[in-house]
């Protein structure tokens, strides 16, 4: 029988592993920590009973991934529920950014800006069920859908700055800096609007949902689907050297490319091992999970209904606080992350205390603590939260880091989206997934599309390896 082994449980190697093992292929998964999931994990984090997100928390990408859909991850308990607003952005002048579902709606909120923004995202919404597998999927092959994809692909290219000079109002402005700032990288570079646009439009198309019971779902899910068809997880086996491996035909590593060169690197290709080692890392998060008794009292009440709340300021705020990130440079006020996710889902709650999740934008590696900087950002837009605070849980970039690899340096992009590593993944090369060792494949974050819960890196690099397994010999790869 042909073997696959799979070193990584997160969201990318499950599925990864999950679409062999739906192949006939004989499938062991070897994950480092004592639970599956990596990034889709949820915990205790402050009070019994009181369930937040370890790490990815909400999912526009994941529902509408052809990946997560194709595997049937909803028979497997896996279910989204949507919050009443997608996402709030709060300016100091007491208006905001508020992002619905419907495009026409979200227009309608943003005054002399709502032909524009609907004109920007209109066309690419109403094609999302064409285009999600174009956009979600590496960038050197022939797309299925040329045309939707060129619509959408032409603004990608502007620099976020640049595209935010679409919008005239101060709020437009900041809620799409808001979104565009999720890349972790400054404002200013060329295709500094891909990601901002992928989320906008996989949003609109399908919410900006939340796992019920946790993003855990997402990979209680996908191991489902894996045993259903004869695969094996097993947990607490952290591999550090390939002589670990068992042999396999195939060996897809849910890896950061580092780690990839430190454990393959006299094996691969001299220019492979090079870029791997190359491989820019972004910066880090500073998270803070909070218990809140009665939620946070956001000024702005639509915040109050938001499964998300951006906290950062005009478009020239967040500009600054993501260049100096970058540069290595802690700001005073960095750009938070406010994730609600029991608003829609209230099993996560526990009583009036609610689980409220948050993240502040720091450089790579920053060894302070960013808490008070948080509270602060927190107390900007909802003040009187710290005498609603219950208790709150810390994870520091090392945390992060100590936890998982991938996330070296609190880096939770699994490598800086420059605009080579954006486009092309860890190098360039026609399969973004080939190691450039035979039967040895990369199906993590740092692969296209890129970071997020969605599965898409794991099923690329699925399918690269039944491409490799359906040519010719099948080269058993052992260490
Ligand atoms: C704070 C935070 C917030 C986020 N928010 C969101 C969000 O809201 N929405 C979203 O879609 N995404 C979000 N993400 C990103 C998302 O979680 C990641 O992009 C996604 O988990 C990447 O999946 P992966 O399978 O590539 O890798 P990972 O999830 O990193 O999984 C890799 C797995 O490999 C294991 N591993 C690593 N090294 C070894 C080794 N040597 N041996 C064995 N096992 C090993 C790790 O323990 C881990 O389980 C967030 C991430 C963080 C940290």
């Amino acid at each position: 029988m042909t073997t696959a082994v799979v070193v990584g449980a997160g969201p990318n190697g499950l599925a990864a592993a999950a679409l062999l093992a739906r192949e006939g292929i004989e499938v062991t998964v070897l994950e480092a920590a004592e639970e599956i999931g990596g990034g889709t994990r949820s915990f205790e984090a402050v009070l019994p009973g009181l369930l937040h997100d370890h790490c990815s928390a909400i999912h526009p990408m994941a529902v509408a991934s052809p990946a997560l859909r194709s595997l049937g991850a909803e028979r497997h308990g896996l279910r989204w529920l949507l919050p009443e607003i997608d996402c709030v952005h709060p300016l100091d002048d007491g208006t905001a950014g508020v992002l619905l579902r419907s495009v026409a709606e979200t227009a309608a909120g943003l005054g002399a800006d709502a032909a524009r923004y609907r004109a920007l995202l209109e066309p690419s919404v109403r094609r999302w069920d064409l285009l999600a597998g174009d956009v979600m999927g590496p960038l050197l092959r022939i797309p299925a859908h040329p045309l939707p994809l060129a619509r959408f692909g032409l603004p990608t290219m502007l620099p976020a700055s640049a595209l935010a000079r679409l919008f005239r109002t101060p709020r437009a402005r900041a809620l799409w800096a808001g979104v565009a700032a999720h890349s972790f990288r400054p404002l200013s570079e060329p295709f500094g609007s891909a990601i901002g646009l992928g989320i906008l439009t996989a949003g609109h198309a399908a919410g900006w949902a939340v796992a019920e019971g946790g993003s855990q779902s997402i990979a209680r899910a996908l191991a489902a689907v894996l045993a259903e068809h004869g695969g094996v997880i097993r947990t607490g086996v952290r591999i550090t050297d390939r002589a670990q491996l068992p042999p396999a035909d195939v060996t897809l590593l849910d890896l950061d490319p580092g780690q990839v060169a430190r454990l393959y690197g006299d094996l691969l290709p001299p220019r492979v091992a090079a870029a791997y080692r190359r491989f820019r890392r972004g910066p880090g998060a500073f998270k803070v999970d909070l218990a809140v008794e009665g939620g946070v009292p956001w000024t702005d009440p639509r915040a109050r209904r938001a499964g998300t709340v951006h906290i950062g300021g005009t478009l020239s705020e967040v500009a600054f606080t993501e260049r100096e990130v970058t540069r290595g440079r802690m700001p005073e006020r960095p750009f938070v992350l406010v994730g609600q996710q029991y608003l829609a889902d209230p099993s996560r709650s526990v009583g009036d205390v609610h689980p409220v999740w948050t993240y502040a934008h720091v450089p790579y590696g920053y060894d302070g603590d960013a808490t008070e900087a948080v509270l602060r950002q927190l107390e900007r837009f909802a003040p009187g939260v710290r005498e609603r605070v219950v208790g709150l849980h810390v994870t520091r970039p090392a945390d992060f880091a100590a936890a998982n690899p991938n996330f070296a340096g609190g880096d939770i992009l699994t490598g800086a989206k420059t605009v080579p590593q954006l486009l092309l993944g860890a190098r360039p090369a026609l399969d973004p997934y080939g190691t450039g060792l035979p039967g040895v494949f990369l199906c993590s974050a740092a692969t296209p599309p890129g970071p997020g819960a969605h599965g898409m890196c794991g099923a690329g690099a699925a399918a690269s390896a039944l491409r490799h397994l359906g040519a010719g010999p099948r080269p058993q790869v052992s260490p």
